[in-house]
């Protein structure tokens, strides 16, 4: 399993990033965030992460 964004639905809000910044950074050219540790990073603020996110574009990837 690995985390992943959709980038055209990502609205750039960083709350992923503010939840868990070991997994998620914002790319500042694009204006999203993007998956810096897509495995292996700690899944509970993966989960948090993926419920808060307003658009619901973070998901897990078999
Ligand atoms: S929480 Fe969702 S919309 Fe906000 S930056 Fe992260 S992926 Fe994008």
């Amino acid at each position: 399993m690995k985390v992943i964004i959709d980038e055209e639905e990502c609205l750039g809000c960083e709350t992923c990033v503010e939840l868990c910044p070991e997994v998620f950074k914002m790319n500042e050219d694009k204006g999203k965030a993007e998956v810096i540790l897509p495995e292996g990073g700690p899944k509970e603020c993966i989960e948090e992460a993926i419920d808060s996110c307003a658009v619901s574009c973070i998901h897990w990837e078999k």
